[in-house]
């Protein structure tokens, strides 16, 4: 039988290494969960620590999302999510790379061991109550927020992207990959949009190129591994200009791809292999998310 679609809301926060990067990719994780689909997410805050105080701030957002998995699936897919993510538990309320909480599932209340709904702390933290009141309006939740409760600031990170996730028409084929998931979290984070082919010159429409051997070749087997280099040094510089250290990059492709790209063949197989610029982006500790 099929699960009724609930709205939910979920907490997610992070207070080590690459913030930015932890929580938008929790995001992505989160979107890619099967018969759930992120929706709208509020503002980033950067927030003081709660509950222990002797450690890193955090950067906290609230998402809404859609979802036909029960609770209890959501709650283990999260969990799952936080472990691939590198989430450790060692110290109570201590620092983490990313905790995602499901703050309303629906109009549920549940108590069991394993998961309260309504999330039981979140009326007494206003790291939770200020997003969550940009998305939520319907619930009366304003009479929960404390006064004084340490710092809370609205922030609005800035994150590279291909130009082709936001609908510009830079794909080898002239078209674009356009991705309402990153639509929709670009109205919370300002976007410095990269394109390493354009960078590099390459025209457009083009023709394919794949990697063999180190190189880059178009489908016709011109060399263009010159062009390719020329673009992903320019999309370095530009990210270093603009102090980014996390990417969102198109997948699979000769320049962006991270973790897969195509074999050279140009049959559509896949091999494991970082494309040129998110090769060089990674030996300079700038963080990719692929999509
Ligand atoms: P807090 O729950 O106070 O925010 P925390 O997030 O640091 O603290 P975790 O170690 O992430 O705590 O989670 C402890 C347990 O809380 C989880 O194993 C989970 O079973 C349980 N839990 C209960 N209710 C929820 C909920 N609504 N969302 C997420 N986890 C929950
Ligand atoms: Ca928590
Ligand atoms: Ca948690």
């Amino acid at each position: 039988m099929l699960n009724k679609e609930v709205i939910s809301y979920l907490s997610l926060g992070s207070n080590m290494k690459n913030k930015i990067y932890f929580i938008l990719s929790g995001l992505k994780e989160i979107n890619s969960l099967e018969e759930t689909e992120v929706l709208e997410i509020s503002s980033f805050y950067e927030t003081e620590p709660w509950g222990l105080k002797e450690q890193e701030n955090f950067y906290n957002i609230v998402a809404k999302i859609r979802t036909k998995l029960p609770p209890l699936i959501l709650l283990k897919k999260l969990q799952e999510i936080e472990k691939k993510l590198l989430r450790e538990r060692i110290i109570k309320w201590g620092p983490r790379t990313l905790d995602i909480d499901i703050i309303f599932y629906g109009n549920l209340n549940l108590n069991l061991k394993e998961l309260t709904i309504p999330h039981k702390r979140f009326s007494q933290r206003n790291f939770v109550l200020k997003p969550l009141l940009e998305l939520c309006k319907d619930r009366n939740l304003n009479k929960f927020l404390k006064k004084d409760c340490g710092k809370i600031d609205k922030i609005i990170p800035k994150v590279g992207v291909s130009s082709c996730l936001l609908g510009k028409n830079t794909k080898y084929n002239g078209g674009n990959n356009k991705n309402k998931f990153i639509l929709m979290i670009g109205k919370k984070i300002k976007f410095i949009d990269v394109c390493p082919e354009t960078f590099g010159k390459l025209e457009c429409p083009r023709s394919p190129s794949e990697i063999k051997n180190g190189k880059v070749y178009s489908r016709e087997g011109k060399d263009v591994t010159e062009e390719f280099n020329l673009g992903s040094s320019l999309t370095l510089n530009v990210l270093k200009k603009n102090e980014i250290n996390t990417v969102i990059l198109k997948a699979k492709s000769p320049s962006c791809g991270y973790g897969l790209i195509y074999d050279g063949t140009f049959s559509g197989n896949l091999i494991e292999g970082n494309g040129v610029t998110s090769d060089l982006l990674m030996k300079n500790g700038i963080d990719i998310i692929s999509i």
